[in-house]
């Protein structure tokens, strides 16, 4: 046996035992005739007293750090205690070793507060993996996926495994492709998701599905994207959107109860997609706190909206303003007493390019109910009193507010928004808060084909009052300027986010049942009978054999890891992941591949 006890488990009440324990040795110090050694398992690490007789030993065959070996003695207290560690007070008398195996100096050092550069970990990431901080995070993961597997049993859906070498129908993301050695020049695609699998599971009438399921997608890669990542993918039958929201955010609230012992005991808000664009400036909004947007000139025209311009700002005062298509203010408490520096620097902040602001304006609702601001040129004070109440400032807020065209200014506010929300604090690590938004739009329009595209995926069935506007109106678009006039643009889709804190962590719909409106789907998205039959024929025929209505939501597994492991990176709660630009580092992946499988394969490299 290799050993009788792990590395975390021994306390007080052993001591006198004699165990044999196997694992790593972190690290050793020599104390004149005897010697300490930290060894470390999976569980944890224990101190091993190597006294006189073994020292010896030691001499002729020497210790290094990550050496594996097996020892035995005898658990007894020790003089001076380490109350960091859950073993602190014990060590093993060690009557015995044996070296299991020798390690080469490793290229970093194996603990918290490593010295290793992130390129290097990854190389030697199975190195990496034996660090605390990494174990961590890989065991909060595997706590979250059981949570979820109980969840969804309790609930009596099935896990199914779905194929992974698939037709490729690419729409939104580029697919990643396999050559078929046995059919040369054709090619099977990674599923980007198991989308059609589990539609046709519930035509076969498994009504509750779900599975942890690796996905792939070939974009470019965004900051914290991975080019395969996992979702907890799930499907139900007989269902109504509210069926669905209930059901998972039923599951979070579950995941949050066992894995991070919190008893989310509120209603989860649910906002429609144009008040969170609205309000937030984004289709995540952060809502563990306010500070909302105030619309102070937009073209995004809302029913019972308010907006300042025309009666709060006037034409012909303030030209960036008369000339800009959006200006949108957030105000900022506690921003009337920043500096005249603090305020430069955010005009900084704003400007980079990631942000693409040519400038800032700000005006201080002083304590004194004065109002100063960088366009005191241009406004009096009475304008600017009418800009701070209809942006419901208070004594000591700043103002601020962006001008520019609609889309890029509405993206920088809310960017603005969440930096002065973390200035301030008010994105607590240890706060949760969940978020359903509804009703987005079903369609999106793409100037660069000139058509409409599925805004979630075309398998999305439009709300139930708004098939008929789909049904009825022809998918053309005459003028392209003209686009959001079409009556396409007001169709909203039976479709579903889940957020937490800022984030999109699921995402679903209820999805279309019938064929003919399947087809009609296709063509509003400019696909042909014939593509839309060599796509996805087998779907539209599957839906003539009685499809009952269905919808489902995938969670992205990775993201939820890292909300709840208190991380902005998913890589971290992956056990081999890809760098920023899709490679595997320790693999070396992707790479070439030699002549003769490529012959194998009939493909010729270009060049
Ligand atoms: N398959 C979808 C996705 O990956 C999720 C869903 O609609 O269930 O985004």
């Amino acid at each position: 046996m290799y050993r009788t006890r792990d590395c975390g488990e021994l306390r007080l009440g052993d001591v006198g035992r004699e165990v044999t324990l196997a694992g790593w040795v972190q690290s050793l110090r020599k104390f004149g005739s005897i010697s300490f050694v930290d060894l470390r398992d999976r569980y944890g690490i224990t101190q091993l007293l190597l006294g006189e007789a073994l020292n010896e030993k030691l001499a002729v065959t020497p210790l290094g750090r990550e050496f594996v070996i097996q020892a035995t003695g005898i658990v007894s207290e020790r003089s001076s205690k380490n109350p960091q560690i859950p073993t602190g007070e014990i060590e093993i008398k060690v009557s015995q070793f044996n070296i299991l195996n020798k390690s080469a100096t490793p290229p970093f050092t194996i603990q918290d507060d490593t010295d290793g550069g992130d390129e290097l970990r990854m190389k030697f990431r199975y190195l990496d993996l034996r660090r605390n901080e990494v174990k961590k995070n890989l065991e909060l993961r595997y706590e979250i996926n059981r949570a979820a597997r109980n969840y969804l049993f309790e609930h009596r859906f099935m896990e199914i495994e779905t194929p992974f070498l698939i037709k490729s129908t690419p729409e939104g993301a580029r697919d990643f492709v396999v050559p078929s050695r046995m059919n040369p020049g054709q090619f099977y695609a990674l599923p980007q998701s198991p989308q059609t699998f589990k539609q046709l599971l519930m035509v076969s009438g498994y009504d509750r599905y779900y599975q942890v399921v690796k996905c792939f997608r070939d974009e470019d890669l965004r900051a914290d994207r991975q080019p395969e990542f996992t979702q907890i993918d799930c499907e139900m039958s007989f269902v109504e959107q509210d069926d669905i929201l209930l059901m998972f955010e039923g599951l979070i609230k579950f995941i949050f109860r066992e894995v991070i012992k919190l008893d989310y005991t509120e209603t989860v808000e649910r906002m429609s997609w144009e008040d969170a664009v609205w309000n937030y400036g984004n289709d995540k909004p952060d809502i563990r706190f306010g500070m909302k947007i105030s619309n102070i000139k937009s073209p995004l025209k809302r029913k019972g909206a308010l907006e300042a311009d025309g009666h709060i700002i006037s034409k012909g005062e303030f030209k960036v303003f008369d000339q800009a298509e959006t200006v949108l203010a957030i105000a900022v408490p506690e921003g009337a007493s920043w500096t005249r520096k603090q305020f430069d620097e955010l005009t900084e902040w704003v400007k980079r390019p990631q942000i693409g602001m040519q400038g800032l304006v700000y005006i201080r609702y002083q304590e004194d109910s004065t109002l100063k601001s960088s366009i005191d040129k241009f406004y009096s004070e009475e304008r600017l009193k009418s800009i701070a109440v209809f942006c419901n400032a208070k004594k000591g807020d700043a103002i601020l507010l962006l001008a520019g065209r609609e889309e890029r200014t509405r993206k920088a506010i809310s960017e603005l928004r969440l930096e002065m929300g973390e200035q301030l604090g008010l994105r607590k690590p240890d706060e949760f808060k969940l978020l359903w938004v509804l009703d987005f739009p079903l369609f999106e329009y793409s100037a660069e084909d000139n058509r409409w595209v599925a805004r979630h995926h075309p398998f999305t069935a439009p709300k139930p009052d708004q098939i008929k506007l789909m049904i009825d109106n022809d998918p053309n678009i005459p003028n392209p300027d003209d686009y959001l006039q079409h009556p396409y643009a007001d169709i909203k889709a039976n479709a579903y986010d889940m957020v937490l804190n800022g984030n999109e962590v699921g995402g679903g719909s209820i999805r279309i049942y019938q064929r003919e409106l399947q087809e009609k789907m296709f063509d509003a998205l400019g696909m042909s009978r014939e593509e839309a039959n060599h796509k996805f024929g087998f779907l539209l025929g599957a839906f003539e054999y009685g499809a009952p209505p269905h919808g489902g939501i995938a969670f992205g597994f990775d993201r939820l890891c890292a909300i709840l492991g208190g991380s902005e990176s998913i890589r971290d709660f992956i056990a081999f992941p890809k760098n920023n630009s899709g490679r595997d580092v320790m693999l070396d992946a992707p790479a070439t591949i030699d002549r003769k499988q490529l012959d194998e394969l009939s493909i010729q490299i270009k060049n």
